[in-house]
């Protein structure tokens, strides 16, 4: 524009208008700039539509689709943050974490008794309740299927079987109404906690999926903690 404005002034003030047969470096400016700007705008609008992409592709790979939870990947990589911050803290309440590992009981007969479709807005809704329960510092992922792990931060063992408790009670104290059904749900809950079952995310998963293993045989809709690695 302002390469522009000089061409206009300069010819107001009088200097020569060329004629536009005859070549002559003004003109020749003006092309050059001409092209190098739909160049410019061409290159501007690749690097946006690619950074959309970019954008969308990270949603894609971080957030579950259908309950919006977190992928068990990017939920991975969320513990091992909380995890490395935990290792730096050590010790005090703030330093400590507690992973529950949970899953929908008896979940086949939801699928069964009301098809798939049913069974997926039912996930989504158990998601949605437990992640109500949740502060900003804690994650929630879906594993896989009809299995979901939290992460608590700031939840030492004193705390982490009554918060269990409360993510079971939101899902299980009314059923989940779906236009004109009314679907009774519930989940069984696996804890460990960081650092006094593992301090890494791979013994915390094994120690919290021991404790759901333990909640399913003991009858479903209820919590188990992990047994301490002394008393095991
Ligand atoms: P348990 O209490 O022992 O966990 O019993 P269950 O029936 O929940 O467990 P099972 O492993 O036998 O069945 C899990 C079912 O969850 C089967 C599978 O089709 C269903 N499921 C997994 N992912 C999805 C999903 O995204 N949508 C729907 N609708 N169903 C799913
Ligand atoms: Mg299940
Ligand atoms: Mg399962």
């Amino acid at each position: 524009a302002l390469f522009m404005a000089a061409i206009a002034l300069l010819v107001a003030f009088g200097a020569p208008t060329p004629s536009p047969l005859e070549p002559n470096p003004v003109r020749a400016a003006t092309y050059f700039e001409a092209s190098l700007i739909i160049m410019l705008l061409a290159l501007s609008l690749i690097l946006l539509v690619t950074r959309r992409l970019e954008l969308d592709l990270g949603r894609l790979a971080a957030f579950d689709e259908l309950t919006g939870c977190y992928t068990r990947r990017a939920f991975l990589s969320e513990c091992s943050n909380e995890l490395a911050r935990i290792g730096r803290e050590g010790g005090q309440e703030s330093g400590r974490c507690a992973v529950v590992m949970f899953d929908a009981d008896n979940f086949k007969s939801v699928n069964d008794g009301y098809g798939h479709h049913v069974g997926d807005a039912v996930l989504a809704e158990i998601a949605r309740r437990v992640a109500a329960c949740l502060g900003p510092q804690d994650r929630l992922g879906r594993q896989g299927g009809e299995e979901f792990c939290a992460l608590l931060a700031n939840t030492g063992q004193e705390r982490a079987q009554m918060r269990a408790e409360e993510l079971r009670r939101a899902v299980a104290e009314r059923p989940i109404q779906l236009g004109d059904q009314e679907i009774a749900v519930t989940i069984s809950l696996g804890v460990a906690i960081c650092p006094d079952h593992a301090t890494e995310m791979a013994g915390l998963l094994k120690a919290a999926d021991g404790a759901l293993y333990r909640a399913k045989h003991g009858g479903r809709n209820r919590v188990e903690v992990a047994p301490l690695p002394a008393a095991t």
